[in-house]
């Protein structure tokens, strides 16, 4: 789960890491009440929505040219001036109102969003500091290591991408013990490769430990405060927070998932998640409906395999009852660029008999508008068969991975 960046702050500030002061806003008369109780002076307006690259991204309106606006994003197309950053410095109220109208509405379009960009509804309005150094601070769980690391970097401001990729380097690496939390050693360590000293060093040791003791105890599965500056007076700020959480562990902290915003969400997989199924949108056309993960991932690798590309899957875990299998096809189908649906069920436990019924029933009370192959295995496997063979309905049996993945491929051509 991702949440945005002032409520990112928020949960920085609680836990004692130094942040901005803001005030989040939805409605652009809101600026310069906000500016002035800020205090007024240097004040940043920016537009929160869940992707970086907003200082470079463009706020455009219902008329404009997505594809132009992405390139713009990319740095590919010079920027006319006329277009609304997602990040802006101001100095008066004035000016603050004017910066929060050419977002709130409009859609951001950054090089993470893609084309099709995100809607703006709200806007955070926040101090403003003169930046002595911008630098990187970042955390994300290393699988190889099986526990987090916290990375640091003075290539800060920048597309930390390009960094890893060209100057690995230049990214000082502490993993962490997640029952210690930071080392007084280990914050030293990246105190010293941040280029810390003095006061600014102290702070810093501060910052660090605060920042990954409310990684570990928030249960997060990634953050990144890019960037992470020192002030002309030696402060250590964080200017930007991007945090995610690790959905496994979201019964442990209802005040995380109190911040969920829906809106930002892919309307199909909020619907899964909340019948306790897991849903993936993908850019194919082949819908997959399976029971486990590893399932899953082979299926998508055949249907690649055999030229074809997945729309999205969905795993309806170790069970397939007929009304996961219905709320299951509801999710695949509303997606309109699918073409095709291909089910791939192993029946361990629950039988392909239990199955090809529960399919049946859920079959009949969908309007079924694109082909649907069936491929089952395991425990009476023979019986479910012959139950979608007898039952009319014109569904395509296959037998094995193979035989599934060509006809679904073929279907999906046919359909298109
Ligand atoms: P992102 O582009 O989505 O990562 O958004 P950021 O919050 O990182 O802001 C983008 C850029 O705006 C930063 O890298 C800074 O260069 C600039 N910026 C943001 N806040 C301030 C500020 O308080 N003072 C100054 N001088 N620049 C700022
Ligand atoms: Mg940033």
């Amino acid at each position: 789960m991702k949440v945005h960046e002032y409520q990112a702050k928020e949960l920085l500030k609680s836990a004692g890491v130094a942040v901005p002061e803001g005030i989040v806003i939805t409605r652009a008369e809101e600026a310069a009440k906000a500016f002035d109780a800020l205090g007024g002076g240097l004040i940043v307006i920016k537009a929160q929505v869940h992707a970086g690259g907003r200082g470079k991204g463009v706020a455009i309106g219902p008329d404009d040219d997505h594809e132009q606006a992405l390139k713009i994003a990319s740095g590919q197309a010079p920027r006319p001036a006329s277009m609304a950053k997602g990040v802006q410095l101001v100095r008066t109220a004035q000016e603050a109102q004017l910066a929060a109208e050419s977002l709130l509405g409009k859609t951001l379009v950054t090089y993470q969003t893609g084309a099709q960009g995100q809607l703006i509804a709200k806007v955070l309005v926040t101090v403003g500091h003169d930046i002595a150094r911008e630098l990187y601070l970042g955390m994300a769980v290393d699988r190889a290591l099986k526990c987090p690391v916290l990375m640091a970097s003075t290539e800060g401001g920048v597309e930390i991408e390009t960094v890893a990729a060209t100057h690995p380097e230049k990214i000082h690496r502490e993993p962490i013990d997640v029952g210690l939390g930071l080392a007084d050693f280990q914050a030293r360590n990246v105190c010293k490769a941040l280029g810390l000293t003095g006061e600014s060093a102290k702070k810093g040791v501060t910052f660090l430990k605060n920042f990954v003791k409310l990684f570990i105890e928030k249960d997060a599965s990634l953050a990144e405060i890019n960037p992470l500056i020192v002030t002309a007076e030696g402060d250590v700020l964080a200017l930007d927070c991007k945090l995610n959480f690790d959905d496994n562990a979201s019964f442990r902290h209802p005040e995380v998932v109190a911040m969920l915003d829906e809106a930002e969400e892919d309307p199909a997989e909020l619907r899964a998640t909340r019948i306790g199924l897991s849903y993936v949108s993908l850019d194919g056309d082949i819908a997959c409906l399976v029971n486990g993960a590893g399932l899953a991932m082979s299926t998508m690798d055949l249907i690649k395999y055999h030229g074809g590309e997945p729309a999205n899957f969905l795993d309806v875990g170790g069970g397939a009852n007929k009304d996961q299998v219905l709320e299951g096809f509801r999710i695949l189908l509303s997606s309109p660029k699918v073409k095709a649906v291909l089910v791939n069920i192993f029946g361990g436990i629950m039988k392909c008999d239990t199955i090809a019924t529960a399919l049946l029933a859920a079959y009949d009370e969908i309007d079924f508008r694109v082909p649907l192959v069936v491929r089952l295995e395991g425990t009476n496997v023979e019986k479910g068969k012959s139950l979608l063979k007898e039952s009319g309905r014109p569904i395509i049996t296959a037998d094995g991975l193979t035989d599934a993945a060509q006809k679904v491929v073929a279907a999906a051509r046919g359909a298109a």
